[in-house]
């Protein structure tokens, strides 16, 4: 082996274990800061733990339904309409920007006694982001939404994209609990309801927790499987409750 073929395999190796060791470093310096409440604190009480939930927790026919990207003034409004019939709580991913176009609906969310989840200001991903960085990001999406809905507790964080990266150390610290989810029907590809019911029949487990769309585009497909899935599931027994909080 050349020398100079020897230093291009170190560096192919010591690059990837840099990484690793700077992201590890991160994590550990996020969970170590101060847990008291504070400025940063999402009004969820005491610090969250970092895991990232994809269920509910609890046993037999549960489920958790989740709404990424909104508000949106298309789609949740009529939502919030069908969930309010149907009698079901909610996980609502909050943009920032969104937030701070649509305030009055994070009011309607929850006033009508659904639970927020911070989603970044404007869906960034943030899977190489410093913590400093991320905290700075996700103080902002706090802060617009306690503008739009003071003194809301917001109880998850979801990083855009799934990309966690630093994010879960950072969103317990502040007292969040990092929200994953079991099932994602892919809905912002638009397939069709028929295919959205389908997919969410065929798909959702005991005490899953299922990932879909309010906001991004036209989701009235969406709003139409949610309606239609909803009777079905009840039918079979199964429940509707949030996703757990393992801190
Ligand atoms: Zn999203």
């Amino acid at each position: 082996m050349t020398p100079g073929r020897h230093r291009r395999t170190t560096e192919r190796l010591l690059v990837p274990l840099l990484v690793l060791g700077l992201s590890l470093g991160s994590a550990a310096i996020a969970q170590a800061g101060p847990g008291q409440a504070g400025p940063d604190q999402a009004g969820g009480g005491p610090a969250a733990d970092a895991t990232v939930v994809d269920s509910t927790g609890q046993p037999g026919r549960t489920v958790a339904l989740t709404f990424d990207d909104g508000p949106d003034p298309r789609n949740t409004p009529r939502l919030l309409d069908l969930l309010g019939e149907h009698h079901v709580q909610a996980v609502f991913c909050l943009w920032g920007q969104h937030v701070r176009e649509n305030p009055e609906l994070v009011r309607r969310i929850v006033s009508e006694g659904h639970v927020l989840c911070n989603h970044t200001m404007r869906h960034e991903n943030m899977s190489t982001w410093s913590p400093a960085d991320i905290r700075a990001n996700l103080r902002a999406t706090n802060e617009v939404i306690h503008e739009a809905a003071p003194g809301a507790e917001i109880r998850y964080f979801r990083a855009p994209y799934g990309a966690w990266g630093g994010t879960p150390g950072v969103a317990a610290d502040m007292g969040m609990q990092p929200l994953g989810w079991s099932l994602s029907v892919a809905d912002w590809n638009r397939p069709g309801t028929d295919v959205l019911v389908r997919r969410l029949m065929d798909g959702i487990s005991q005490g899953g927790v299922v990932l879909l769309h309010d906001g991004g585009g036209d989701r009235s497909q969406t709003v139409e499987a949610v309606s239609r899935v909803i009777p079905r599931l009840r039918d079979e027994g199964w429940r509707f409750t949030l996703p757990a909080r393992s801190g």
